[in-house]
């Protein structure tokens, strides 16, 4: 009994650092799940801290696998990132989320805007603009309704190809953020040269908050620099009353979190958006 029991404990570990192996049955599992259409994307609001009017969305893909449930992002979007299905899926997310702002408008009766995350090798590839005047051109949606969020680390792999790219991005109108602002290596150069509208402050700073001296010493630094730089906060992982009046009260424009809205599917932020009123 004892040699079984030891044996067990060295499969079980060997399963649990079998990691890798289990991600090449995930990976071969992808190919088909973009065959049978189990790809969906999740629209989560981003609300005026002031009012909690819904301002715009952002687009979070999901996979809805047929046994294993959900399939959570952090899963799935650093494999499709290694083999390239990144670029199929993100112009498929970059051209759904694009259309479904216009059902998004129109249900509200006002504009709105959505934002779309955009991976690093997205960003590199070559067909990345056709992409992005497709999916505009599609829903018939002027550049300015989009808001296309990267990361430091995107900016920083060849900053020279990235100049031209954001260049190109904002001549037509789309708005560039800063994802998880904050948690990159990189200097604060890049916010000088390049055309960047809004910063999305990470959950790493906000989810302590008030109480977190360093956190709020931060969070409050960034909030002045983005007001004399003319950029725009968005406080990323908002989940308590207590985080939310804090922002309220240094200004900060928009708030993203579970306390104004989880992410969900389409016909459900369409409610959220018909029950959506100033408060
Ligand atoms: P992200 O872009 O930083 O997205 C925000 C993440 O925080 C989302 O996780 C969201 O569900 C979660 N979140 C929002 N509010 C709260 C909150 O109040 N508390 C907590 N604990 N979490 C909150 P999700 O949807 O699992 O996505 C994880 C990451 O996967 C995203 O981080 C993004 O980097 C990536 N991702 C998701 N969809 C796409 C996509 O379409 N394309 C690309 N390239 N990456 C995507
Ligand atoms: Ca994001
Ligand atoms: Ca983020
Ligand atoms: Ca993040």
């Amino acid at each position: 009994a004892k040699e079984t029991g030891k044996a067990r404990a060295v499969v079980y570990s060997v399963r649990e650092e079998g990691l890798p192996q289990h991600d090449i049955s995930l990976e071969a599992a992808m190919f088909s799940a973009v065959r049978e259409g189990e790809f969906l994307l999740y629209y989560q609001p981003i609300v005026d801290a002031r009012t909690r009017l819904i301002e715009g969305f952002e687009t979070l893909m999901r996979w809805k696998h047929p046994t294993l449930g959900m399939v959570p992002p952090v899963r799935f979007i650093p494999i499709a990132e290694t083999n390239g299905l990144i670029n199929l899926l993100g112009a498929w997310a970059l051209k759904a989320a694009c259309m479904q702002l216009r059902q998004f408008e129109e249900a509200a009766g006002r504009d709105l805007y959505i934002s779309v995350n955009i991976s690093p090798r997205q960003f590199r590839n070559d067909k990345f603009l056709e992409v992005l005047d497709q999916a505009l051109a599609l829903a018939d949606l002027p550049g300015a309704k989009l808001v296309l969020e990267i990361t430091e680390g995107t900016l920083m792999v060849d900053p020279q190809h990235a100049e031209t790219i954001l260049t190109r991005m904002a001549e037509r109108g789309a708005r560039i953020a800063i994802d998880d602002f904050g948690t990159g290596y990189s200097s604060l150069a890049y916010l000088k040269r390049f055309p960047i509208s809004v910063l999305k402050v990470d959950r790493a700073f906000v989810k302590d908050l008030p109480g977190a001296h360093k956190e709020a010493a931060i969070c409050s630094a960034v909030l002045d620099m983005a007001r004399h730089l003319d950029l725009v906060v968005v406080a990323e992982g908002v989940e308590t009353d207590e985080q939310l009046g804090w922002l309220q009260q240094r200004d900060c424009r928009y708030v993203q979190g579970y306390l104004t809205g989880k992410p969900m599917p389409a016909h459900v932020a369409l409610t959220a958006l018909q029950d959506n009123h100033y408060t």
